[in-house]
């Protein structure tokens, strides 16, 4: 959009006055982001009502992303960056006397997402604006997001996430589209007089859906797309007859708290309401909106709709549908089923067993008896007709019910026309391994599509000063397609290029030292190896790896004062699941290790390990551009895709990882040497496990480096973890270390020795990352996103 500094200005302090009744200088910062927020909102209303108009009478294909997760972070910048005035605005405040970043830091974070899950549907909703793919999120707006997490005493502390207290200045609340959404009760069929069986209901519990829509605003376009999230009411008129504050406690519980767990199926009842809540309201409210807008037969929504399924959370889309269309609109069956599986696709983020999302039998009846008539008929029709072509133990391998319960998984797959994963690798073990019955079936619907993420967000917004040495390198294009950064490669051997990403590698490194310094009390040495590995903590990620070298280095160093070691910070981040003893214990022993470490005269500058605490977007928006080192080492077979890898490409770090998810894609891409590839491949991985013979504790007991380390656990040289230490000791030998750490050590040593060494010739390494960032082009969602709507939902860019 146009807008000169002085018409921002003026709109500013109009702003300022009419809702807050303040001038300039007596006006607070949180009153300032308000009246900024309600601006910007104003600036871009006018685009998203004519792009709904458009979308209206255009009657083109829409996508519906339905996700129980998105993480958005902070709205404010990214969409002063899409609307394109994100200088002007930024010169006007300081013309006021306003720095721009200082307002823009109070905006709380959107966490209602725990991790790469969310994050992936956040990158796509932006990706999706900025291409002018007409897509939809559709998920639940928790009163309180991810839990904040506190460092006391070197253990993890979970603080609520009360992200709303001060309003939400994007949200639009739409009480007119509510819709409500029942739950329990009894259900019987009944011949409603013509010969069809209708479901009578009785003692049913309501609840109100109410929407609130908050704009995607794509990138210097005419598109603005809508994320609604839904949030659960007492029906206006139980009001009265209802003052049963069981009730209103337990329907406000509906829409209260985002599950804090990641990677782990949680058999609460809670969590099955939330998840038909929200499948039941954005379904219910895309239909009305189909019939009332598109005006053709329910018959045709095929060719208008589409709905995706992101991970299991909304599988209960295809039952939902079913019933809408059978029940509400009268369509056979056979017909229906076919409707429903066009619209329907399904992405699969994870092959970990633990979580594999199946609900027991009884759950599902009882809280979604009409539901369930539907899987049970689903799971009876799709039995009979295989059955003859395709034999018994196809069959009931591929059930969605059995063993008295719902395998969710199982449902998508079946009640959908694609199943895709996440990166090359994870597509590929899900066809050959996790999902192969299921390939056997629908060879047709497998297909992959490799993560991304929105670039503009992890470079333009999170790295101005990496930015602006690109422009002055190869031009701007790259802000709008991120694969023209392969016109870098031309200018790897030129010296002032590579200084110039230096120095802006250095400004980003002094920017995290400083916050290091600020909220950890550490002093760490901007010259330093940045090496970073910041993710949810899962034994699977193998934070532990990290922590058994970086305690390898310390024993160096204490054995041998003179030793020559290039000079490493060490920083994690890292939230664990409350209910994840492990990772919590992992967690302790970090922020011990570190104190430890920190505090050793021996040891000085050249070792200094951080933990910084709460983990989020806006944390990783601080600690990523400034990292020389990205850790991707997870046991290879178990990252499905990773997304944080690409982040840390995007922004000139080098990956140290194994060959897992999406890291194999980096590794082509970047080329070998720009990459520190390490430890065992998922055939190696899966040999073992065919073999089972894996035995860590004999390498416990046959390396001697290993074996120091490991009894620094349990010997008292790491203080304060007496009850952690020993945890941890046994999961590596008694336990025999599921992933496979131990195994993996000495090759990690190595590489890590590579880059060390690497480090030290300066121009070599600035030469890899320039590698790095010339490529990453591939990895930008605009391109996952493209994939999706070309080939799994079939609709087109707006152009
Ligand atoms: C990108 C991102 C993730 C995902 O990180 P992985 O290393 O891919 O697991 C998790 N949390 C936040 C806040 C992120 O920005």
């Amino acid at each position: 959009m146009k807008l000169t500094k002085k018409q921002f200005k003026q709109d500013f302090e109009k702003r300022l006055s009419t809702k807050f009744a303040i001038d300039i200088e007596k006006a607070g910062p949180q009153e300032k982001l308000a009246a900024l927020s309600s601006v910007v909102k104003a600036y871009y209303s006018k685009i998203w009502q004519e792009d709904n108009e458009y979308k209206y009478e255009s009657k083109k294909k829409q996508a519906y992303y339905f996700s129980v997760e998105f993480l958005p972070g902070k709205m404010l910048k990214s969409n002063l960056l899409n609307l394109g005035i994100l200088d002007t605005v930024r010169e006007g405040l300081a013309d006021l006397g306003i720095e721009l970043d200082s307002i823009a830091r109070l905006e709380p974070d959107m966490a209602i997402g725990n991790g790469g899950l969310g994050r992936l549907a956040s990158c796509f909703m932006d990706s999706a604006a900025s291409t002018g793919i007409p897509l939809n999120g559709n998920g639940i707006r928790y009163s309180y997001g991810l839990f904040k997490q506190k460092i006391v005493d070197g253990y993890q502390v979970e603080l609520p996430d009360a992200w709303l207290s001060n309003g939400n200045p994007w949200e639009v609340r739409r009480s007119d589209k509510a819709f409500e959404v029942t739950f329990g009760g009894e259900v019987w069929l009944e011949d409603d007089g013509t010969g069809k069986l209708r479901p009578k209901y009785r003692n049913q519990e309501r609840v109100l859906a109410v929407p609130y829509d908050t704009p995607m605003v794509g990138f210097e376009n005419t598109t603005v797309n809508n994320m609604c999230l839904w949030k659960s009411e007492v029906p206006k008129d139980l009001d009265l007859q209802f003052q049963n504050l069981d009730y209103m406690r337990q329907t406000a519980m509906l829409s209260a708290e985002l599950y804090p767990d990641n990677s782990n199926y949680d058999g609460r009842l809670l969590r099955l309401k939330q998840e038909y809540f929200f499948v039941s309201a954005g379904l219910q409210r895309l239909i009305k909106h189909y019939v009332s807008t598109i005006q053709r037969p329910i018959t045709h929504l095929a060719d208008y709709v589409s709905v995706h399924i992101n991970d299991t959370h909304p599988a209960l889309c295809v039952p939902e549908l079913m019933r809408i269309l059978i029940d509400e609109y009268d369509i056979a069956w056979e017909r229906a089923w076919n409707i429903t599986v066009k619209v329907m696709s399904y992405t699969n983020h994870t092959i970990l067993s633990e979580a594999l999302e199946k609900w027991p039998e009884e759950m599902v009846k009882s809280l979604l008896p009409r539901i369930y008539q539907i899987i049970l008929e689903i799971d009876r029709r799709r039995t009979a007709e295989l059955l003859p072509k395709v034999g018994a133990k196809l069959v009931h391998s591929t059930r969605i019910i059995k063993d008295g319960q719902v395998h969710m998984a199982n449902l998508s797959i079946i009640g959908s026309h694609s199943t895709n994963g996440v990166a090359k690798l994870h597509s590929d073990l899900l066809k050959d391994v996790e999902l192969h019955d299921f390939y056997l079936i629908y060879p047709e619907r497998f297909n992959n599509k490799t993560n991304g993420i929105a670039d503009r967000r992890w470079s333009q917004i999170a790295n101005e000063r990496l930015s602006t040495v690109l422009d002055e390198t190869v031009g701007k294009a790259w802000r709008h397609n991120l694969n023209e950064l392969k016109l870098l490669e031309a200018h790897k051997n030129d010296t002032n290029t590579l200084e110039r990403l230096q120095a802006a590698k250095f400004d980003d490194k002094l920017r995290l030292a400083d916050y290091i310094k600020e909220n950890n009390g550490i002093t760490v040495d901007p010259n330093a190896i940045f090496d970073v590995q910041v993710k949810r903590l899962h034994a699977y990620k193998r934070q532990l790896l990290n922590v058994l070298h970086i305690l390898k280095l310390y024993f160096d160093i204490k054995d041998q004062p003179d030793i020559d070691v290039y000079p490493r910070v060490f920083i994690f981040g890292a939230k664990a699941a409350p209910g994840y003893h492990y990772a919590k214990s992992i967690i302790k022993a970090i922020n011990e290790i570190a104190n430890m470490i920190n505090n050793d005269p021996d040891v000085g500058n050249k070792l200094k390990v951080v933990f910084i605490a709460n983990y989020n977007v806006s944390k990783a928006e601080i600690i990523i551009p400034a990292a020389n080192v990205g850790e991707q080492i997870s046991l290879a077979s178990k990252e499905a895709s990773g997304t944080s890898n690409m982040k840390f490409m995007l922004n000139g770090a080098l990956t140290i990882g194994t060959l897992d998810g999406a890291n194999i894609e980096i590794f082509e891409a970047a080329g070998k040497g720009n990459f520190f590839k390490f430890g065992l491949d998922k055939d190696e991985v899966y040999e073992y496990y065919r073999n089972g013979n894996y035995n860590a504790r004999d390498i416990y007991e046959q390396n001697p480096v290993v074996h120091r380390i490991l009894d620094a656990f349990v010997d008292g040289t790491i203080p304060n973890i007496s009850a952690e230490g020993p945890e941890i000791f046994e999961s590596l030998t008694t336990y025999n270390d599921e992933y496979f750490v131990l195994r993996d050590f000495n090759d990690y040593v190595r590489a890590q020795k590579d880059l060390e060494t690497l480090y030290k010739d300066r121009t070599a390494w600035t030469k890899a990352s320039l590698m790095n960032i010339a490529n990453v082009g591939k990895f930008s969602s605009d391109r996952t996103i493209k994939e999706y709507a070309d080939a799994i939902w079939h609709v087109e860019e707006k152009k």
